[in-house]
């Protein structure tokens, strides 16, 4: 018996000694684990870029039950297939078709047929600062097709122009999902399609897999498919329209970001910057900001209403402050000068 007691704490001391080397074991194997697992879902994010919309476009999915390239590789696709079919000048485009045939009722898809009633429907709200029938003011700019005949038109030509522009004289019959243009308008839809575009984009990806994660992104326009590793918000800088940095970050976990300004396509005369945002009410390019940047539940609104807040905020942008976040749009307006301005509703987004 006397004996046995050293032998007793011996074996005790071999088995705390065991329990020690095994819990560092597994803790070791566990942090192995955990670091592979970390290593995983950091490289399930499949980045694709190309040019599509007349931009560059980025598209960043990841999927846990299919090919996230897969995913990817259908929305460059479908991204290709809107550019085409809702372009000003493509031989394809519908749009080209409907304003080929003025005074007469083109029958369209369903797609068409809501996309062009949702632009109507944004010049309404928006007291046509937003309008699909700039076609007419667009083309004598030279702001359409490959940009090659851009000019400062007489003040003559815009005036004659400008009788050929307003969404009221797109007519919809609804019932055989038809559309007319009167009074010789013509649509463009390059304030909206982009928009729709990236929308379109993320219900591609869910209907992949419901769960995919991610971003589309299309000439700094964002569209969030899912947050980060499931959890995390995207981060997104704000562009400085004078300059290359960042002027502000916003934390999304879903929704979209749309800006507009007047940095990306213009030409100079005389000192002079003329942009592709025409004020309806003038047929010149909108005056007053160099950039509005609008978050909002989906894309096509925040590309559309970017481009009217663009045009309402050099007018009195303290009413657009106060109006936008009502139609869902929080918004940053940075006005002619530099100075910034924001609606306290943006105020949520610039923090994680
Ligand atoms: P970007 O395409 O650079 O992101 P926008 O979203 O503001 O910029 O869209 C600008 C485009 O919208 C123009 O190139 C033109 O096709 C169209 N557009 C210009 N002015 C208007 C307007 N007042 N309403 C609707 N669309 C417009
Ligand atoms: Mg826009």
């Amino acid at each position: 018996m006397h004996k046995m007691w050293p032998s007793d704490s011996n074996d005790h001391r071999v088995t705390r000694r065991n329990v020690i080397i095994f819990s560092s074991l597994l803790l070791g194997s566990l942090a192995i684990l955990l670091a592979l697992l970390l290593i995983r879902t950091k490289d399930q994010y499949y980045e694709l870029r190309d040019f599509a919309l007349g931009t560059s476009v980025r598209i960043v999915v990841s999927s846990q039950k299919i090919n996230p390239r897969t995913i990817a590789e259908a929305i460059l696709e479908d991204m290709k297939r809107i550019t085409y079919k809702f372009s000003f000048t493509d031989e394809r485009s519908v749009v080209k078709k409907i304003n080929d045939h003025p005074n007469e009722w083109v029958e369209v898809d369903e797609e068409t047929y809501s996309l062009i009633k949702a632009a109507c429907a944004f010049a309404e709200l928006t007291d046509g600062a937003f309008d699909p029938t700039v076609g007419r003011l667009l083309e004598l700019w030279g702001f359409t097709g490959n940009y090659e005949n851009l000019r400062v038109p007489s003040r003559e030509e815009i005036e004659e122009a400008l009788k050929h522009t307003g969404y009221k004289n797109v007519l919809f019959d609804d019932k055989n999902m038809r559309v007319m243009v009167k009074n010789g308008v013509k649509i463009d839809l390059g304030g909206i399609a982009k928009g729709y575009a990236l929308d379109r984009a993320r219900q591609i990806a869910l209907s992949f897999d419901e769960n995919a994660t991610g971003f589309v992104e299309a000439g700094g326009d964002v569209r969030i498919i899912g947050p980060k590793f499931g959890k995390y918000p995207w981060v997104i800088g704000v562009k400085d329209p004078r300059g290359d940095d960042v002027i502000d970050y916003i934390y999304l976990k879903s929704g979209a970001v749309a800006t507009s300004g007047d940095y990306e396509r213009y030409f100079v005369v005389d000192g002079v910057r003329y942009h592709h945002i025409l004020d309806p009410s003038t047929g010149y390019p909108a005056r007053g900001v160099w950039s509005v940047t609008i978050i909002a539940e989906d894309a096509t609104t925040a590309d559309a209403l970017s481009t009217a807040g663009f045009v309402m905020a050099g007018k009195d942008w303290r009413k657009v402050v106060l109006d936008f976040p009502n139609m869902g749009a929080h918004l940053l307006i940075v006005l002619e000068g530099g100075a910034i301005e924001r609606s306290e509703t943006f105020k949520l987004f610039e923090r994680e």
